[in-house]
């Protein structure tokens, strides 16, 4: 029945209604509102949470999602309608808590959170279908050798497209279509897309060892339980995590059920997939930014349908509309990577574990380095602690040994220590592979006048400008600010007087070259000279033995299995060490220790050589010693003896706009309107890290509150006290990682 569009009239009592009312209800959009709008839904509407809708808002229309019941008073004939989307299931209910959550704990319009979850906007259009052709039934009345040639490939029973089929049958696509007019091929339809091949939990396992099965046994039972559970699966590097919690998914996909590993660079994807395919005997699906359009669609779709039953990807992936997730990986845990800093500032591993909970499935953060915070979770019993403590097979531990820069005496200008010269020589000789690591990306961090002392800096940023020298540039690592190598100073005038200070990997190579003109070497750092195409290539050639050496910004020392790898060369390993940050002193050991985790993996043991001016540093003698949990406990204990995260609770709130003056009012006012609370104390407003990024002025005010307080209802309140001058834009981080 077609329902008339006449709307109950002010006049009409309830109970006469020939016409119910129309069904209403609170729909978000995908935009920075405060909340949900109302809106009425077309009559017979089962208007419950998730369904998407399409939804008018001024003069377009966007999608939304039936989020709740109707809020306002508002007659219905002022109200405008949104109608359902057909062919679409509605978002799982979970999903929307999620997003309701995840918007609440970073401060943020939940109309932002659910724009992540509805990221790909072509998702949504109707379904395309290809028009094709299979075989009928009817035999044509004339049969010639081309026509027989095309039957016989159709006679399959598959649809194909004209030129398809005309290519198959090597006959011209006139005969394909004569076919058509005397009625023998019908036409049908095609999907869109191809179809996701499913991965076979039973294809390759391997043969696991004793610590390897207990861990795999305990996720599994996680699995078959269906519930919330978190496991910190903690294995030295090469102790065959991966092997591990692959067994984990293979039950999720013997019971039917999605997984979503997390993986905290793009870079990792290529080898993990194949790896993944060795296992599962095809490739799961990927998500993350360097998709295509149409891959987004395709994958999003079969996501959202269940299709798609392993997926990998990028911190983004979190927010995909999964039907039924049964097990989350994230590898790498500790991996800065995860945290978002821009646009909505969240960790994809805490929202992870979040996510896990709202979808009642277990969520396994594996790492040989976790961070801090999921360490204490595990040796306090909230979390399981797997642990992994050996390398699989004949592998070893690498030896680490520290070069002391202060007595070990290096030309100027140059930065490799007799010592690494040597060892790497053996190693060559050796016929085996070495890796340098410096995480600094161009050829020097910094331009220096010698006459006058000016350094180059960022045109819009408190950053100095890094040259790099195969592209003739000085750029700005924060902005991308670029510009050519000036030949006088701008400050002095002076000619010829510029020199590059200090050492990034094109100035190893270099350096490198120069003492071995023989050897094959490949740089890989993630910047636009070697752009992820040629540090992709850089690894696959390294992991072949195409290469001898690999000199590599902090992209080449994660996840990587170099099996011919004996050699790490850590230049700089006081680098980062210093900042006074909170997490300076753990990023630098899971860094170096990760580094130096790429030596020695199969069966030929690892040597790791670390230069440092400061071989008396906390950091520096765990790594030498190997005595990871001893370094961990010192800094747990230091976390908690400065009631530091976990055991304190940290926000920021970062003020920022073009007009610098405003930006410092703006701080000093929202350090004054603070609320005073027991357990709270505001730090600042101080100068960020950058002060300047961008051309915008910032400035940092931090949270810090005991434990148990509810920090977000702090800034909340604090915050909508407070009237700012529109010249200036606040970001809240909750739990911060990085201070820049
Ligand atoms: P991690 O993730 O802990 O660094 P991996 O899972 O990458 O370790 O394992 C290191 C190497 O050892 C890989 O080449 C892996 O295939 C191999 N390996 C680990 N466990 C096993 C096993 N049980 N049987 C065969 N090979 C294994
Ligand atoms: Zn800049």
């Amino acid at each position: 029945m077609k329902t008339a569009t006449l709307r109950p009239s002010a006049g009409t009592s309830a109970g006469d209604l020939l016409f119910e009312p129309a069904p209403r209800a609170g729909v978000l959009l995908p935009l920075a509102l405060a909340g949900a709008y109302d809106y009425k839904l077309p009559k017979g509407t089962n208007a419950s949470r998730g369904l998407l809708v399409s939804t008018p808002l001024g003069p377009r229309d966007y999608l939304g999602v039936v989020w709740g019941a109707a809020e306002g008073a508002v007659g219905d004939n002022r109200l405008k309608e949104a109608t359902p989307l057909e062919g679409f299931p509605a978002l799982p209910s979970n999903l929307c808590d999620f997003v309701d959550w995840v918007a609440q704990y970073t401060l943020s319009p939940p109309g932002m959170i659910l724009s992540m979850v509805l990221r790909s906007a072509r998702a949504f259009d109707p379904p395309v279908l290809r028009v094709a052709y299979a075989r009928s039934g009817v035999t044509p009345a004339r049969v010639t050798p081309a026509r027989e040639r095309a039957l016989a490939v159709a006679d399959d029973g598959l649809a194909r497209s004209v030129p398809g089929l005309a290519q198959e049958a090597n006959v011209s696509s006139g005969v394909v279509r004569g076919l058509i007019e005397c009625g023998a091929l019908a036409e049908t339809t095609l999907p869109e897309f191809a179809a996701f091949p499913q991965p076979d939990a039973e294809s390759a396992a391997a043969e696991l060892n004793a610590a390897q099965r207990a861990a795999a046994d305990a996720l599994i039972a996680d699995v078959r339980a269906q519930k919330f559970a978190v496991a910190l699966l903690d294995g030295v590097t090469g102790s065959g995590k991966t092997e591990v919690y692959f067994e984990a998914v293979a039950e999720a996909l013997r019971r039917g059920k999605q997984v979503l590993i997390l993986l905290p660079e793009i870079a990792l994807t290529v080898q993990f997939l194949e790896r993944f395919a060795a296992r599962f005997g095809c490739r799961p699906a990927e998500w993350h930014s360097d998709l295509s359009a149409k891959e987004r669609t395709r994958t999003y779709r079969a996501v959202m349908s269940g299709e798609a039953q392993v997926v990998v990807g990028a911190r983004s992936s979190l927010f995909l509309p999964y039907r039924e997730l049964g097990l989350i990986v994230v590898d790498e845990e500790h991996e800065q990577a995860y945290k978002q800093e821009d646009g909505i500032i969240y960790h994809a591993r805490d929202m992870a574990v979040v996510r896990a909970r709202s979808e009642k499935c277990p969520i396994v953060l594996a790492s040989a380095t976790p961070s801090l915070e999921s360490y204490v979770n595990a040796v306090s019993g909230r979390y399981a602690h797997l642990k992994l403590p050996r390398r699989h097979g004949a592998a070893v531990l690498p030896e680490t040994r520290l070069v002391d820069l202060r007595h070990e005496k290096v030309e100027a200008g140059t930065w490799l220590s007799q010592p690494l010269r040597d060892a790497i020589a053996a190693t060559l000789a050796a016929g085996e592979q070495a890796m340098l690591f410096l995480n600094r990306r161009g050829y020097a961090p910094m331009t220096l006048c010698q006459s006058c002392g000016h350094k180059m800096t960022c045109r819009d940023c408190s950053s100095w400008l890094v040259e790099h020298r195969y592209r003739k540039r000085l750029m700005c690592h924060q902005c991308g600010y670029e510009t050519g190598l000036p030949t006088k100073c701008p400050a002095c005038e002076a000619e010829g007087t510029l020199i590059a200070c200090g050492p990034g990997v094109e100035r190893v190579a270099e350096e490198f070259a120069a003492v071995f003109p023989d050897a094959r070497v490949a740089i890989a750092s993630s910047d636009t000279m070697h752009g992820p195409q040629e540090t992709q290539a850089a690894i696959r050639a390294m992991a072949k033995h195409e290469i001898d050496v690999l000199i590599g910004t902090q992209i080449v020392a994660k996840g990587h299995h170099f099996p011919q790898l004996t050699l790490v060369g850590v230049i700089d390993a006081d680098l980062g060490g210093s900042d006074g940050d909170l997490r300076a002193r753990e990023r630098t050991f899971q860094l170096l220790h990760q580094v130096a985790g790429r030596a020695g993996r199969a069966e030929k043991p690892g040597l790791v050589l670390m230069q440092t001016r400061n071989p008396g540093d906390m950091v520096m003698k765990a790594l030498a010693s190997g005595d990871r949990d001893s370094f961990y406990e010192q800094e747990r204990q230091y976390r908690e003896r400065a009631a530091a995260p976990p055991f304190g609770r940290l926000a920021a709130v970062i003020v920022s706009g073009a007009d610098s003056e405003a930006v410092v009012e703006a701080g000093k006012m929202l350090a004054k309107a603070a609320p005073a609370a027991k357990g709270v104390k505001i730090w600042g407003p101080t100068p960020a890290f950058y002060h300047l990024l961008r051309g915008m002025t910032r400035e940092r005010l931090l949270v810090q509150a005991e434990r148990g307080i509810d920090v977000q209802a702090y800034l909340r309140e604090w915050l909508s006290a407070v009237k700012l001058s529109n010249k200036v834009r606040i970001a809240v981080d909750v739990d911060p990682v990085s201070f820049f």
